[in-house]
């Protein structure tokens, strides 16, 4: 495991799944942070007394990543907590199913501000942090919907097909100093992704190469080898966990 002995980390969307995951997973190896909720007070708060109950430390920060002072309070509220940010995951995110023609103008750009727009802003701004400091890294989380939309998902997969050039973009212009990586998980069991009965549980397990359930960690997993200084050649790039469910 990789030692993040008294690094510091905003992880947005930190209340829930993946991005709760990503927290505890980071946590174990050392990490202090930020975590970022938006309506899960009471979840995100939890976390953060099991963190320190472990002998960890992190702050609930309550922030909308689509909004922009927003993403400048929870940079602030860190760096008053905590001193530097040295580890940025971009987690939080929204899905909704709809056709193409039949999403609204207002869910649409709900969808782009807060996958993609959230990205910029909250990379800009810690990025801006890290490179003054002379190192930092940003993981953001994609998804394979990015590569292959479905005609129900199109703002979703849109939404997500920015986090690929986003992520390209911002190594470009956060290098050398940050590095700037993607993972695109396949179907994961979360809040989003629900497995809410036996058939679709058979049917998500014989969708992947695996033949299981994608969990929360096997995503955090990544995060933190992308995070750490085992990464330390690896820019601009997104790695696809999804058990192999895009060969099928
Ligand atoms: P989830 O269980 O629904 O959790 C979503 C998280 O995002 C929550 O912590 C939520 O915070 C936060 N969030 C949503 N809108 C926010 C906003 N405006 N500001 C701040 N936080 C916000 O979803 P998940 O499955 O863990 O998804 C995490 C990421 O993985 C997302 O980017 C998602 O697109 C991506 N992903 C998921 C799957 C999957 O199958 N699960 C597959 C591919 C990619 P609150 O609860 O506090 O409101």
């Amino acid at each position: 495991m990789p030692n993040f002995k008294d690094k510091i980390a905003i992880i947005t969307g930190g209340s829930r799944g993946i991005g709760r995951a990503c927290a505890l997973e980071l946590a174990k190896a050392g990490v202090k942070a930020g975590l970022n909720y938006h309506q899960s007070q009471k979840e995100a708060q939890e976390l953060v007394d099991l963190i320190q109950q472990s002998g960890g430390e992190a702050i609930a920060i309550q922030a909308d990543v689509s909004q922009k002072q927003d993403c400048q309070k929870l940079v602030d509220q860190t760096l008053e907590k905590f001193g530097r940010i040295d580890i940025l995951v971009n987690n939080a995110g929204k899905h909704t199913e709809s056709l193409i023609d039949k999403i609204d103008e207002t869910s649409w750009n709900q969808m782009m501000d807060t996958n993609a727009k959230s990205i910029y802003m909250m990379s800009v701004l810690a990025g801006k942090v890290m490179k003054k400091r002379g190192s930092g890294v940003i993981i953001n989380i994609g998804s394979v919907a990015g590569m292959f939309p479905r005609n129900t998902n199109t703002a979703y997969a849109v939404s997500k097909g920015a986090v690929w050039t986003l992520t390209r973009a911002l190594a470009i212009a956060l290098a050398p100093q940050v590095r700037v990586n993607a993972v695109a998980p396949g179907r994961i069991e979360t809040d989003m992704s629900p497995m809410d009965s036996p058939q679709r549980r058979q049917l998500v397990s014989q969708e992947n190469l695996r033949q299981r359930i994608g969990q929360p960690k096997d995503i955090a997993r990544v995060v933190a080898f992308l995070a750490s200084d085992e990464a330390d050649w690896i820019t601009g790039q997104t790695i696809v966990a999804d058990g192999g469910s895009s060969l099928i």
